[in-house]
């Protein structure tokens, strides 16, 4: 049988089965369904894309896999090259891998071996309260949510801060030395409760990192590719490496990349073996990826998809901002994103299927009843989310 995610499967509520999705549609044969998650934040040129079907068909006729160990082929180095004019700064030394977990492992591991290789010994990590980097071990160390992680251990040399400049500095000048890394989710915590906050917080950072010499991770699998309404809040502040995944392949498939600066590069490059970087995912930089990613890049650009944010986020604060009920804890909006937060998590049960009804497919999780919208999406068909969301508490 199949296990499914997040779930206690003795009483998991029977799951959607899709035939067929298009645009922003899920289809079930019964019912057209408007993502308002995109499949988990990745969908963002919705399904079916006709260039995107092109890309991936066209790479697969030639050749759909190849390693990446002693080969390289035409869509890594195009994809590669692309990012480097793409990326902001120097973010120029691309790691790719299979997932966004992964893709923080390896960050977190070029994060140890960077200090190693220069002989520093720094041992702890800085990361957000209520930060969610990914379910495998070390992400879920530096990850700080109760409801995804509970059964496992905690992990002593892991700092949690919250996105507070006084007590960012206080932690800083009290382990400012012993810091390998400052890991965050910029802008937006998404899996920790689509929590949002202000760039002055980031910027902080960058200078209290450089203070400190303290390498600074930005995970952007989730906020990477505008759902902050930003391209990369990367383009805003300049974080040593960055983390994308999610939407780097238009939702398709799943890869990730590692962007490192070029210091960073610089502590690997050397003479020496011991010196580089240990890691190698059997499907980095698969071909197929690679080309999506390529074609993802160009309709991003091309469609000017950062004005079709800004328009998602100006209907979504019009929409909700005013909306209120003694139910409801904060709304919040910022780009791609928007979250009604209510007091107590009961009040959202049954939405699911309140959803299902009008026609949309929703995943609230603890207290959020949250959109992350494909940014191909209508306006009528954004109103639909936003007007199924408030019905639900006036119904
Ligand atoms: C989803 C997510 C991850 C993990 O990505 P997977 O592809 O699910 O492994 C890591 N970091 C953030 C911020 C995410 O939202």
């Amino acid at each position: 049988m199949i296990w499914y995610p997040y779930a206690q499967m003795k009483n998991m509520k029977t799951p959607y089965r899709i035939v067929d999705a298009e645009g922003v549609y899920l289809k079930t044969g019964e019912k057209n369904l408007i993502d308002s998650i995109s499949s988990w934040w990745c969908m963002i040129h919705g399904y079916k894309n006709r260039e995107l079907n092109e890309a991936m068909k066209s790479q697969i006729d030639r050749f759909s896999h190849c390693m990446l160990a002693g080969l390289s082929h035409d869509p890594v180095e195009r994809l590669s090259e692309k990012l480097e004019s793409y990326l902001p700064g120097d973010l120029n030394h691309f790691f790719f891998s299979d997932s966004g977990s992964v893709g923080v492992e390896v960050a977190l591991k070029m994060v140890m071996q960077f200090n190693r290789n220069r002989g520093a010994d720094r041992r702890k990590i800085l990361a957000l309260k209520n930060a969610y980097h990914g379910d495998t071990f070390m992400t879920m160390a530096v990850g700080d949510d109760e409801d995804y992680h509970s059964a496992f251990p905690k992990n002593p040399d892991v700092i949690h801060v919250p996105t507070d400049i006084p007590e960012l500095e206080r932690v800083f000048r009290e382990h400012g030395g012993e810091l390998a890394c400052f890991i965050v989710e910029p802008l937006l915590q998404g899996a920790g409760g689509l929590r949002m906050y202000d760039v002055s917080f980031l910027e902080k950072a960058r200078e209290l990192c450089d203070m400190h010499d303290v390498l600074l991770v930005f995970d952007e699998v989730a906020t990477g590719f505008g759902r902050t309404g930003n391209r990369f809040v990367s383009d805003l502040v300049l974080p040593d490496i960055l983390v994308l995944g999610k939407a780097l392949t238009g939702g398709y498939i799943g890869h990730a990349l590692t962007a490192a600066n070029k210091r960073v590069f610089d502590g690997f490059y050397g003479d020496s073996k011991s010196l580089a970087f240990m890691h190698g995912p059997t499907f980095m930089a698969n071909p197929v990826a690679c080309s999506l990613a390529l074609k993802s890049i160009e309709i991003f650009e091309r469609d000017n998809y950062l004005s079709k944010i800004k328009r998602i986020e100006e209907i979504a604060k019009r929409e909700l901002l005013s909306f209120h009920d003694d139910r409801i804890a904060d709304i919040r909006v910022m780009g791609g994103a928007f979250c009604i937060e209510v007091k107590d998590g009961k009040s959202l049960e049954g939405f699911v299927d309140f959803a299902y009804n009008r026609g949309v497919f929703a995943r609230p999780f603890v207290r959020y009843m949250y959109g992350m919208v494909p940014y191909i999406i209508t306006e009528d068909e954004l109103v639909r989310i936003t007007d199924t969301m408030k019905a639900w508490f006036r119904k």
